[in-house]
């Protein structure tokens, strides 16, 4: 095994594994699909088996949601625009509430996952974290939730690295959970840069890229 790998982390009750948006509309042949999006879906389901507490998240958008490109005359898909709370990229319609896009991918098996928290339910603004909406100050109720469960260690994989994975990441940090993002059971978009961005951002906040083999025996390792 290479020297990156440092640590061998068996997940006990304070610790959640948060599987992000492991959605239809983000693997292969999606509206928004991430590249080679569906790979971690086999990593995903073993790393779930090492830990007690999961959720899933479900980008879950009402059909004239304020991110879609097509909510916007004449914009096109990835551009960026100002919106009241800031920038906000454009994206394809996806993961439209009840469509087969907003479905988890068929292979993703994860029985005893407690919770699915859907985001982005609000028409007017876009929620890239678990923990926050886009506006970076309204609750989804996740932090509360983990804190109620004694929950101190938040693990992250799933899609996409370089948004939702990364804003749910650094939101984990800023709620004072201790940060892990699993780097091989995540994918990323890389929209101008975005994964490098992602990754220095992570370094910066102190919150480590670990491998899947470094969780307990039932990631595989
Ligand atoms: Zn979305």
């Amino acid at each position: 095994m290479s020297a990156k790998i440092n640590a061998n982390i068996t997940p006990d009750q304070h610790d959640v594994l948060i599987v992000v948006d492991v959605q239809n509309d983000f693997c292969p042949g999606g509206a928004l699909a991430v590249p080679r999006g569906d790979e971690v879906v086999p990593i995903v389901n073993r790393l779930a088996g090492a830990f007690r507490n999961v959720v899933l998240t479900q980008d879950w958008h009402p059909r004239d949601h304020l991110s879609f490109a097509s909510s916007h005359a004449g914009k096109r898909a990835f551009e960026t625009i100002a919106v009241p709370y800031g920038d906000q990229v454009l994206w394809p319609d996806h993961c439209v509430q009840e469509t087969p896009g907003a479905a988890f991918h068929h292979a993703l098996q994860i029985r005893h996952a407690a919770l699915v928290l859907r985001k982005g339910l609000d028409p007017a603004i876009d929620s890239y974290s678990a923990f926050y909406e886009n506006d970076r100050e309204t609750p989804t109720g996740l932090g509360g939730y983990l804190r109620e469960r004694s929950v101190r260690r938040v693990f992250l994989a799933g899609l996409a690295l370089d948004f939702c994975v990364r804003y749910s990441a650094e939101d984990a940090r800023r709620e004072d959970f201790t940060v892990f993002v699993i780097a091989d059971a995540c994918r990323g978009i890389d929209l101008d840069g975005s994964v490098a961005d992602t990754r220095a951002t992570l370094a910066r906040l102190g919150i480590p890229e670990l491998g899947a083999g470094e969780l307990g025996a039932a990631a595989g390792a």
